[in-house]
């Protein structure tokens, strides 16, 4: 008997090490507005499942599969620059958690929709006009087979260029055949947009830009112009 004490309370001293060895770990971040924020451009629904079930799966298998790796050191971005050394499960569960954050981050039920300045110029420069460039990211958006991403990124070189990618890698993937740092990631997984929008991609692409905020698009281009990620990615 005294002995399964024993036994019951090294256990229990195991596992709450472990626990404060793990702490830092991937967590899921709050919305800056609520789940029926974005109608009727996207709905409740697909929002809260999309945010506290889909987006919290890659965060608790993402910090399943790195639990006792090198991985775990890194923060997320530095895990997209040498993601080809890791398996399958760190590839697609930490592009989810990243292309989930930026996903959220540049939607807002106020989104200013026009570009500012300097950025206005660049896309004018590189597409034509800012309906080019939707219409370009629609395109890629479109022709994504099965589930993916397109993207807005800064290049290694600072030029604006639309790409997408399979599943949930990314171009800042160090697998990705174009890098850059996205500034504007579409999702365009059904898981996305279904439940409102059926089979019609098309239709929910259409809705999508009346909650993208170019404000945010804006700060983040800036950003990128100054990241030390742009020499990594070289
Ligand atoms: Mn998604």
């Amino acid at each position: 008997m005294k002995n399964l004490f024993i036994k019951s309370l090294i256990i229990l001293l195991v596992m709450n090490t472990n626990n404060i060895l793990n702490a830092q770990k991937h967590e899921l971040p709050k919305l800056k507005y609520d789940y029926k924020a974005l109608e009727p451009h996207i709905d409740a629904m697909t929002m809260e499942i999309h945010h506290s079930r889909h987006h919290q799966a890659y965060v608790d298998n993402l910090n399943k599969a790195i639990t006792g790796t090198e991985f775990e050191k890194m923060n997320l971005e530095m895990l997209m620059l040498n993601i080809s050394k890791a398996g399958n499960a760190v590839r697609n569960n930490g592009g989810g958690h990243y292309n989930h954050n930026l996903f959220w981050d540049i939607l807002s039920p106020s989104a200013k929709k026009m570009p500012g300045d300097k950025l206005k110029t660049e896309i004018e420069k590189s597409f034509g006009s800012l309906e080019n460039l939707k219409t370009e990211m629609n395109q890629a958006a479109m022709t994504r087979f099965g589930s993916g991403w397109a993207w807005l990124i800064v290049t290694p070189d600072k030029k604006l260029k639309v790409v997408s990618s399979p599943n949930q890698d990314n171009p800042l993937m160090d697998i990705a055949e174009v890098k850059g740092i996205p500034i504007i990631g579409i999702d365009v997984w059904e898981h996305a947009y279904y439940l409102k929008y059926q089979n019609k991609r098309g239709d929910y692409l259409a809705q999508i830009w009346e909650v993208i905020d170019w404000k945010v698009v804006e700060k983040k281009y800036h950003e990128a112009l100054e990241s030390e990620l742009l020499y990594k990615l070289k």
